[in-house]
């Protein structure tokens, strides 16, 4: 975008790719990035005096430009006449000035998306990842009529992208650009939602499926029955309202929207997808095969026809894992037992369900330890003969009949008006995934037998260990995927999730760090560490001096981030309480088990005192408060990684460990324990640099981070310094931080 030099006004292109300026009416031909006058406005005259005012104000826009960009080497954009721009990223960028790489990143991303490559971009915070995205991605869209689907975790990194669209198709907008990008947000059923019925179930997403098609199947949900009879009036969707939907337009708006007009949010984002350019939502809608059927169907395309974008990207091998896991539960097999007693079944399913139920809870009894391993077919074997059969055959085709009487009891619901949860259902694929899978060496079975909230739970679990499974034919089947993240490691990254095997080849980005050396302090601490035989009230009050010294010389809030909770136990009962209240900072606590709204209102609590003397969250690695949570400026001005947050060496870990030792060349160690452990790390560390102007000191505080240090972020590590286990080390180093200006 050009500016006027006459008057600073925006330069419009015109014909012959002349640019005017309609407020003081003086064209302008764009020549080697320079502005040459063609017409002057009627005031204007030929005197060389002028000439220098034009100089001088051609300098003055630039400096203003240079002075917007807070980055360290910005670039300016020079667009001689948007209109006209042959379809590449500069069509669909909408800021003046580009961050520091992010032009050269966009443009590899653009090339490497149009060869079909798998890419992966590592970039810090700051750098701007959804926008270089997006108008990497745009032209290509439009050029090959794909969809774009935006993935990410929450709702803030949702509308996030939503934000950067709407800049987007403004600055098409003001550019008399014809091409429209629109774009949606959608949340799951459960979030959309707005039958009191089903909300008032507290159901998990498998059961409200069910819950919402009995309830539209009777007609007995007044906000789907008002949608259809809106729908059926109108040719498209979109003139429901086409002020909201022509433009992007995030799921929260949507959901006001459709509160107002009385009518389901839910199904009317599922109806607007097929007009919908990008496509903003979670994980699940791709990765959990059973959901992503259904959401392509109203998509109205193939997978193939789809641009996939991961952010976050190190959430998916997690995701990957847990969406092809199952468990039962003795809960789940009482409700399954009272449909089958109320509807009659054959009196060996009802026996199979005491057989199980038994069994959990006498291993909940006995078990003293949260996970015992199962031998599979063992375990099917006692399960079939305790039934009276004489082989797996006759088990087989006694799940497949069990299966079958599900389907009946649900029709038979659904006919009667009931609202169903389909438990019989869910328990049957739980024994038909069993048996399918109980022979692979990429499955591990066992019993969990968790303590949440001072209550035990057991469970009976099929654990899926290859995220490949899941992922190859997602990225075999995409048009091309782009996946971002600032902390995961290319290597691992690229083993875990097959990039390298789905057919398609593989691009790798690694970003600059955009941050400014001074406003970092990244501090390997010496001297502690939370090793099991470190476990000791000496080893805890030493770490507790060392996070005295940071609280002294912080000066509003510090996150400090346990390896686990035992380490958050042992921190409290050897004395954090009383050396948080001497540094005069009001301390907060990350509890086991909390709810989302709970939670929340710590975290809100914990920033409202970054201007009121400063607050200490004492919370865990891995939890939600250490990855999902950003604390941009005085939120959090110091994080503390205080041990080393490797996981209980569970027997689930060590199946997945002999599992990646078998697949990934003995490598099983660093990509089932290592990784996971540096990267709950890495995700902590981060949380305090948010923004580019933020300020923020990184404590990793156990001395086994110094010799796995290369694991450590790129853009943390190239700012690390050992702290040796010294006395006022740690003040020395970090008060000169935050006191010099
Ligand atoms: S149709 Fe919509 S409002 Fe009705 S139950 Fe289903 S999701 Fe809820």
């Amino acid at each position: 975008m050009e500016f006027c030099p006459e008057c600073e006004s925006i330069l419009h292109p015109i014909k012959h790719n002349k640019l005017l300026c309609k407020k003081c009416n003086s064209s302008f031909k764009l020549k080697d990035g320079k502005l040459i006058l063609l017409k002057k406005n009627s005031s204007s005259t030929k005197s060389p005096k002028n000439k220098e005012v034009i100089e001088r104000n051609v300098k003055k826009v630039r400096k203003s430009n240079e002075k917007r960009s807070i980055f360290k080497d910005k670039e300016i954009k020079i667009i001689s006449n948007p209109s006209q721009l042959s379809n590449n990223y500069l069509k669909f960028f909408p800021y003046s000035v580009f961050r520091q790489s992010q032009e050269k990143i966009i443009k590899q991303i653009e090339e490497n998306a149009r060869q079909r490559k798998n890419i992966l971009l590592v970039a810090p915070n700051g750098t701007g990842k959804t926008i270089i995205a997006l108008s990497a991605l745009l032209p290509i869209a439009f050029e090959s009529n794909l969809k774009i689907i935006y993935m990410c975790r929450t709702h803030s990194q949702n509308a996030r992208v939503i934000k950067e669209l709407k800049k987007i198709s403004y600055f098409l907008k003001k550019n008399n650009i014809e091409t429209k990008v629109n774009g949606l947000s959608i949340r799951g059923r459960n979030e959309m939602c707005l039958n009191k019925t089903l909300l008032s179930m507290k159901a998990n997403p498998k059961e409200a499926m069910s819950v919402c098609r009995d309830l539209r199947n009777n007609r007995n949900c007044s906000h789907f029955l008002n949608l259809i009879k809106k729908k059926n009036e109108l040719d498209n969707p979109t003139l429901i309202s086409p002020e909201l939907f022509n433009k992007p337009v995030d799921a929260e708006e949507l959901i006001e929207f459709c509160k107002e007009k009385k009518i389901c949010p839910y199904f009317l984002s599922k109806f607007l997808l097929e007009e919908m350019k990008v496509i903003i939502c979670n994980y699940q809608w791709i990765f959990n095969p059973g959901i992503r059927e259904n959401f392509m169907k109203f998509i109205g395309q193939e997978l193939q026809n789809c641009l996939i974008i991961l952010d976050e990207c190190h959430n998916i091998i997690d995701v990957a894992t847990d969406v092809n896991s199952e468990r039962i539960s003795p809960y789940s097999l009482n409700l399954c037992l009272k449909d089958l007693e109320m509807y009659r079944s054959p009196y060996k399913m009802q026996e199979f369900i005491d057989i199980l139920s038994d069994h959990l809870n006498k291993q909940k009894m006995a078990l003293k330890i949260e996970e015992k391993p199962i031998h599979p077919e063992i375990f099917v074997e006692r399960v079939y003969k305790k039934l009276g059969f004489s082989d797996l055959n006759e088990f087989k085709n006694f799940i497949g009949e069990l299966y079958d009487y599900s389907v009946a009891i649900h029709d038979e619901k659904v006919s009667n008006g009931e609202i169903s949860r389909d438990y019989v259902g869910s328990l049957a694929e739980f024994w038909l995934k069993w048996l399918k899978v109980y022979m692979l060496d990429n499955y591990f079975f066992c019993y969990s037998n968790k303590e949440i909230k001072k209550k035990r739970s057991i469970a009976l679990e099929i654990v899926a260990l290859d995220p490949r499974e899941i992922a190859i034919p997602i990225l075999k089947q995409c048009y091309g995927c782009i996946n971002l993240s600032g902390t995961v490691n290319p290597y691992v990254f690229n083993n875990l999730m097959g990039l390298n095997e789905s057919g398609k080849s593989y691009k790798g980005i690694i970003a600059d760090s955009p941050f400014e050396k001074k406003n970092i302090k990244a501090l390997i601490v010496e001297g502690v560490d939370t090793k099991r035989e470190s476990r000791n009230p000496g080893m805890f009050k030493k770490m507790i001096e060392k996070i005295d010294e940071v609280l002294y010389c912080t000066p509003a809030n510090v996150g400090v981030f346990c390896a686990s909770y035992q380490i958050l136990k042992g921190l409290l009962l050897n004395g954090i309480e009383a050396v948080v209240n001497k540094s005069k900072k009001k301390l907060f606590i990350e509890e086991r088990g909390l709810s989302a709204s709970e939670n929340s209102l710590i975290v809100e609590d914990f920033k409202s005192m970054a201007s009121n003397g400063g607050a200490v969250l004492l919370g865990v690695c891995g939890g939600r408060n250490s990855e999902g949570e950003d604390y941009p400026g005085d939120y959090m001005n110091a994080v503390i990684i205080a041990g080393f947050p490797y996981h209980l060496p569970t027997p689930r870990v060590k199946a997945k460990i002999e599992y990646y030792d078998k697949v990934f060349d003995k490598q099983g160690w660093e990509f089932a324990y290592l990784y996971p452990a540096i990267q709950r790390a890495n995700q902590a560390s981060g949380r305090p640099i948010r923004k580019l102007k933020d300020k923020g000191a990184l404590v990793f505080m156990d001395s086994r981070f110094r010799s796995q240090s290369s694991w450590i972020s790129n853009w943390v590590r190239e700012e690390l310094e050992i702290i040796p286990d010294k006395k006022n080390a740690i003040t020395q180093n970090l008060y000169p931080f935050w006191n010099t200006k």
